[in-house]
Order: C-alpha cells, then sequence, then structure tokens
C-alpha cells in the first residue's frame, strides 16, 4: 500500500495548523547550542556529544548502490503471500541481518488470503464484449513477463455470478450517492462501475452494497492515473491504458488482519472463525479493471449525462446510466490459509533490554513490488547495516532495537497486526515507539505519526541533509510548504512555527496496529512530492520502472537509511526520552475546533456542547507546558536529580497508550485510539478524534456526548500521566 495515501495527508494537515494552529512560545529548541555544545533533547551533555558522533558515523554508512542491489534482487520476480519467491526474500533478508550482527528470526503465521480462480467480466447488451483482465508483457520491462504473477483482482471480494445494468457512480463515495439520488437514479439489483480517487478502494463495493448494488467495478480513469497526467509507459512514468490496480476491499477501517483471528494472532493451531462469520470480507463480487477494458463499457452507458465533476478523460461523454448496458461479473476464489513469514531482526539493549524501538516496512507485493514496498525495505535493510557496522565499531544502545520485514500487508496488513496482536501484552509493557515506512520516491521528506513525537522528528530533520539541496531535510520541507503555501497568512504561519506540522496517521500501512490497537507512538516516513507515476499494484511496479522514473540514484533512498537510522538511534541511546506534549495539545486543541466548525453540527437536535472536552484540551496544554519547564530545568542539571529515570521513562513511552479506550470505537472496537483512526467512510484517510467527528458527520447524535466523554477521559488521563512525569523530573 502507500503511495497514494500518505501525501494527501500532509496537505490536509498542514492546511489544518495553518487554519487553526495558535501559536505556542517555543519551548528549548534542540538544536540549539550550549557553550558551543549541540544539545540533544533528552541527553546529559556529554552522553549528547558522544551520541552525535556516533549518529554521524552511521550516517556515513548507507550506500547507494546496495540499495540497488537489494532492490533489484528483491523486485526480481513476483512475490505475494505465499508465493515461493516471498519465502526466499524471507529468508534473504533473515541472513542478510544476521550476517550484520542481529539476531533473527523468521516469525509465521497462517492467514486467509483469497486467490482468484476464475475472472469473467462481459457485456451482453447492448452488444458482446469480453474484457481482457490482462497487462500485456513489455519488451521495455523483462519482469512485466515474468512467470507466477497474481491476476489482475480485488482480494477479499466475495465469490459472485452477477448479471445487471451499469451505473457508473463516478469515485463512488457516499456524496456521490447523495447525487444520484437526487437524479432518480437506483442502483439497487445493479452493478456499479466506480473510478479509483477520491477514497480508498474498499471504501466503493462497501458503499455499493450499501445502497443494493450486487456487484462492482472499479477502474483507473485516465484523468486521475494515465495519459492525461502524462506520458504512459513505457514511454513516461504514467499508467498505461490495460495497466490494473489491484489491491485489497476488506473493511480495514473494522478491523485490519486475518478476518478469521479478529483480535488475537493467527498462529498454529489458533482459534479460527468460520469464513462466512468473518465480518470484514466484501459481501458483493468486485473486480478492478484497466481504462481500455472500461472504455467499451462507459460507451455504452445511456441514461443522463454526468455533472460536470464527474467525467473522466476516456474520448465519450459520460453517462449515468443505469443500461442499456447489461454485464455479467462471474469471480470465485480460492480461500485456502497460506503462511506468511514475518523476518524479526533485533540488538539488545544494553541498559533498558525491555524498552523496545521497533522499526518496520513490508516485503509482499501485488507482483514485482519495486516501488511498493522493496523502496521503503530496502532502506530498513541498509539503516540495519550501518546500526551493524557501529555495533562492530563499538556502539552500544541503552534500548532494544527491533527490525521488521513485514509480510502481507498488501492484503489486509496481515503480517504486522498478526505479530501486534500475538505479543499485544508484551508490546504494550515493552514498545517505545514503533517506525514505518513503505513505498518512497524522490522530492521532500514525508513525516507522519503521534503528535508527541512531533518535536523529535523535526529535530532529527534538521540534522540530515538533503541530497538535492544544499540544505536539512527540514529547511528543504519548510520552503517547499512555504512556496505552496496559498496565502500570505498560511506563509506566515508556517514561518513562525518552530516545527513543521506532521500528518496524523490513517491507515494504509503497518502502523495502524501499532497506534491505532495498541496505543504505542508511531512514525511513518518516506519520500514523495517529485515526479508521478502510474504504476500502484500493477505489473509494470519493476525495476526497470523505478531506476528510470523514480529515485534513479538511490540518493532518496540512501537519506531515508540516514533519517530513520537517527531516529532510531538517539530514541535508543536517549537518557529521557524525548516525549513532548505542547505541540500535541496543540494539535489536539486544533482539531476540537475544526470539528465545531462542522456544518452538519447545526443539523443537530440540542446543541453540543464542547466544554468539557475543551477543558480537557486546556488541562493537557498546561500539563505539557509544566513538563517542558520541568525538563528544561532537569536538562540543564544534566538529569541529576532525577532519581527514577526508568520509571520516568516508562510514564513517558506510555503516555499514547492513555489516548486508547478499551471498548474502542463505534462498531469497530478493534479500533481504541481516541485521537487518530482511519474513516470509516474514507479508508486510508484519517479521522482525528474519530468518534465525536463521525458521529456528528454520520448524524448518530446520540453518540456525540458518549464519545465526547471518552475523548476527555483520554485527555485527562494523559495529562495526569505527565504530572507524574513531570514530578519524577522535578526528583519528586
Ligand atoms: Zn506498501
Amino acid at each position: 500500500m502507500g503511495r497514494n495515501s500518505l501525501e494527501k495527508f500532509v496537505i490536509v494537515v498542514v492546511s489544518f495548523v495553518i487554519a487553526f494552529g495558535s501559536l505556542l512560545p517555543v519551548a528549548q529548541g534542540q538544536s540549539d547550542k550550549k557553550n558551543g555544545e549541540r544539545s540533544l533533547r533528552g541527553y546529559t551533555a556529554s552522553n549528547a556529544k558522544s551520541q552525535i558522533e556516533w549518529e554521524e558515523k552511521m550516517r556515513a554508512l548507507p550506500k547507494p548502490d546496495l540499495l540497488r542491489e537489494y532492490m533489484k534482487h528483491l523486485s526480481a520476480e513476483p512475490h505475494h503471500v505465499g508465493s515461493a519467491y516471498g519465502r526466499q526474500n524471507a529468508e534473504w533478508m533473515r541472513d542478510k541481518f544476521r550476517s550484520w550482527g542481529f539476531k533473527a528470526e523468521i516469525e509465521e503465521f497462517d492467514v486467509l488470503f483469497p486467490t482468484p480462480k476464475e475472472r469473467l467480466l462481459e457485456m451482453i447488451e447492448p452488444e458482446r464484449f469480453r474484457a481482457q483482465l490482462k497487462e500485456p508483457a513489455l519488451t521495455e520491462d523483462p519482469d512485466s513477463g515474468d512467470e507466477n504473477q497474481l491476476p489482475s483482482y480485488n482480494a477479499f471480494s466475495a465469490d459472485g455470478d452477477v448479471t445487471g445494468q451499469l451505473v457508473y457512480v463516478n469515485y463512488g463515495v457516499p456524496a456521490d450517492y447523495e447525487v444520484l439520488e437526487k437524479m432518480g437514479v437506483d442502483v439497487k439489483g445493479k452493478i456499479v462501475i466506480a473510478r479509483y480517487g477520491a477514497s480508498w478502494r474498499g471504501i466503493k463495493p462497501k458503499v455499493a452494497y450499501e445502497h443494493g448494488a450486487i456487484g462492482c467495478l472499479i477502474y483507473s480513469d485516465p484523468r486521475d492515473d494515465g495519459y492525461f497526467q502524462g506520458d504512459v509507459y513505457p514511454a513516461g512514468p504514467y499508467r498505461p491504458e490495460r495497466g490494473v490496480q489491484r489491491g485489497s476491499v476488506m473493511d480495514m477501517p473494522v478491523h485490519p488482519g486475518d478476518p478469521l483471528t479478529p483480535g488475537w494472532g493467527a498462529v498454529k493451531g489458533a482459534r479460527r472463525l468460520p469464513r462466512e462469520e468473518a465480518k470484514v470480507i466484501m459481501k458483493i463480487p468486485v473486480l478492478p479493471i484497466s481504462y481500455a477494458d472500461a472504455l467499451p463499457l462507459l460507451k455504452a452507458l445511456g441514461g443522463p449525462v454526468v455533472p460536470q465533476p464527474w467525467r473522466g478523460a476516456l474520448p465519450i461523454t459520460y453517462h449515468v446510466g443505469p443500461g442499456p448496458a447489461r454485464v455479467r461479473l462471474k469471480l470465485s476464489f480460492d480461500w485456502s490459509l497460506q503462511t506468511l513469514y514475518n523476518v524479526i531482526a533485533r540488538i539488545e539493549g544494553n541498559a533498558y533490554p525491555d524498552e523496545w524501538i521497533v522499526y518496520g516496512n513490508h516485503h509482499d507485493a501485488w507482483v514485482n513490488g519495486a516501488t511498493d514496498p522493496i523502496s521503503g525495505m530496502v532502506t530498513v535493510m541498509e539503516a540495519g547495516r550501518a546500526m551493524g557496522e557501529s555495533l562492530r565499531q563499538g556502539w552500544r544502545p541503552k534500548r532494544t532495537i527491533i527490525l521488521c520485514a513485514w509480510d502481507g500487508e498488501e492484503p489486509a496488513l496481515l503480517g504486522s497486526t498478526e505479530w501486534a496482536e500475538t505479543h499485544a501484552e508484551e508490546l504494550k509493557q515493552k514498545a517505545v515507539v514503533y517506525l514505518n515506512s513503505d513505498s518512497t520516491g524522490k522530492g521532500w521528506i514525508q513525516m507522519g505519526g503521534s503528535h508527541s513525537l512531533e518535536r523529535f522528528i523535526n529535530e532529527v530533520a534538521r540534522d540530515i541533509s538533503d541530497p538535492k539541496r544544499n540544505k536539512s531535510l527540514w529547511a528543504a520541507l519548510k520552503d517547499r510548504r512555504i512556496e505552496q503555501a496559498a496565502e500570505r497568512e498560511e506563509k506566515r504561519k508556517i514561518e513562525a512555527r518552530s516545527d513543521l506540522a506532521i500528518s496524523a496517521l490513517g491507515s494504509g500501512s503497518d502502523y495502524t496496529p501499532f497506534i491505532q490497537h495498541l496505543g504505542i507512538a508511531s512514525l511513518n516516513t518516506g519520500f514523495g512530492g517529485e515526479g508521478g507515476g502510474g504504476v500502484y499494484h500493477s505489473a509494470y511496479d519493476s525495476f526497470a520502472w523505478y531506476t528510470k522514473f523514480s529515485d534513479t540514484t538511490f540518493e532518496y533512498g540512501r537519506a531515508l537509511s540516514q533519517f530513520n537510522g537517527t531516529i532510531v538511534m538517539r530514541l535508543a541511546g536517549a537518557d529521557v526520552l524525548p516525549f513532548e506534549f505542547t505541540n500535541l495539545a496543540e494539535t489536539v486543541n486544533g482539531y476540537i475546533e475544526e470539528i465545531e466548525r462542522l456544518e452538519k453540527i447545526a443539523g443537530a437536535p440540542k446543541a453540543v456542547d464542547f466544554a468539557s472536552l475543551k477543558s480537557a484540551a486546556r488541562a493537557l496544554d498546561q500539563s505539557a507546558r509544566r513538563y517542558e519547564e520541568a525538563l528544561r530545568k532537569a536538562s540543564a542539571k544534566n538529569f541529576e536529580q532525577v532519581k527514577q529515570v526508568k520509571a520516568l521513562n516508562e510514564l513517558l513511552y506510555k503516555s499514547e497508550r492513555q489516548l486508547t479506550n478499551e471498548q474502542g470505537l463505534p462498531r469497530r472496537p478493534w479500533f481504541k485510539h481516541q485521537i487518530y483512526a482511519p474513516g470509516f467512510y474514507t479508508g486510508y484517510g484519517v479521522k482525528t478524534i474519530p468518534g465525536v467527528r463521525e458521529a456528528i458527520e454520520q448524524k448518530n447524535w446520540d453518540e456525540v456526548d458518549p464519545q465526547m466523554k471518552n475523548v476527555s477521559a483520554a485527555l485527562s488521563a494523559l495529562a495526569s500521566q505527565i504530572d507524574k512525569a513531570t514530578r519524577l523530573l522535578e526528583g519528586k
């Protein structure tokens, strides 16, 4: 997954901070100098000095040529869940990590992973047409013709053989059905065709099913993903006419992971639900198709001409239908269990072995997946090699470092979720931070995650050089945001704020089980924003494409290894963990103000009262400021008066747990975080303070107050946890 999701979040969050971010006084800067020496947040002066030296040595180690070599190997053959090459890749990475000094093992799980047995799509009226459903091999790209490719399909579609009139539903999101209703068009008993975009793909069949449709086609329109964007592959990077976006349509906003073991680990011999009881398998057949296959179907639609914003870039006048096009969609799947191979590699901490810094990327792909996920996976490997080399040179992390190569991310975040569920109790005790990456390209650093780590990740971004611009990653991103800001006021606010805003995490990659299920503070990083493309989840996401159109010199890959390697080393070596809460309080306050402005709120039967929620947010802000003041004083004395440093760190890294609620969110108890969740009707897209926000958006008025209470309780619990940490910092 990845690619399509991260950048949109960044835009949303940046514009939110611009609109709502109050400018708090800048707490002690981290990169400032004390007596000519650089300080690091949470480090004594002498430890900061040696830490900085080790980090600089480590950053000299990652090599672009090795990133290229790993990518060439890992993307040489299709390596989806259950494939022979996927297993070989896992074993190859395990052996690499071992050779670099890690203790590395493969951890297996058995999960449901459907693969197609039969795929048929034909139009029977007004004329006959049979869709090809095939991505042809290109002579320019030797891997595009590899054997053992998974055909184009949507995983966790239902089996079915349905025939019906076709209706074009634009992106197939709830708002599109409101438009259809006004036009008097009903999809009941019909097959819908939706274009990719505007939501996570699984939302389209879910909403179609809720409106009574019996089947769903999803196609890539060239306006969003194809020749309208630029030259198509192999001449350019964009999606060719027969390129298809595969992908999962499991109802992951309810829960990710194995549908048969929701909430517990899919280890061998685990209790499993019968498939009919699994709540997250799509109820209707769904198939993704190319724009070449979609064109004859759309051309055969009658009925009203679509509204202007619904028009794509195919050479036709777009009509809604229904009919006269009638299509038959016949799909059947092999529903057997497959084995996952997660690679788990560790370096034991020498002072706090039971405090874990976990850093992962998935290794499974839909086809060869050079971009998704190998571009990110190789940066984890190269950061691992650099850390291993640092160990040989004498570096010793205080905390345990665990590097993970997840299997089964593409179908449903399977490898990470099953691992997190299996080790839930231990992770809740020991996990300090989860750091994730996935597809990465070129351009600017993208940072998402827990806002208690916003200041920390800003600190690290200031220390890493941009490979193409003569400045830090941080300065390059700041300049970019100022340049892209539409208004002077936005520019001024970006300039005035000490930290760059990071995006809130929705879903779309392996951080979800850690942050949203277990309440482990998480970060997600990658490069993007320069150059585009259209090979996402297709057979053309290959080594040839990546080395021609993306980070061709692997210099941004090296920068990502340096950045994430530094994040891990700095967390692993801190005397006092670098969590910071004033940015979190500011951000949460902004979310509340944003919810207050939701238009739908005017329709509430009685006025929605935000007073108690706001007072909890204010109390959090005050606790956060007191903590900063105490940290400043304690840091100036090298933490000498802190008697219980282990207890202090435990309070800090368990702070994110306070933001969870055991009952979880309405209709999706697996999602326990009260501040961040993927939207029930947006999929990857984040909904912040989701319980309250979605209650208002869905007009579930009875839910607003109870959800507000849950969020207030979480904020209050966090504030009192911070107060305890403050007392320990003060030596009390
Ligand atoms: Zn991915």
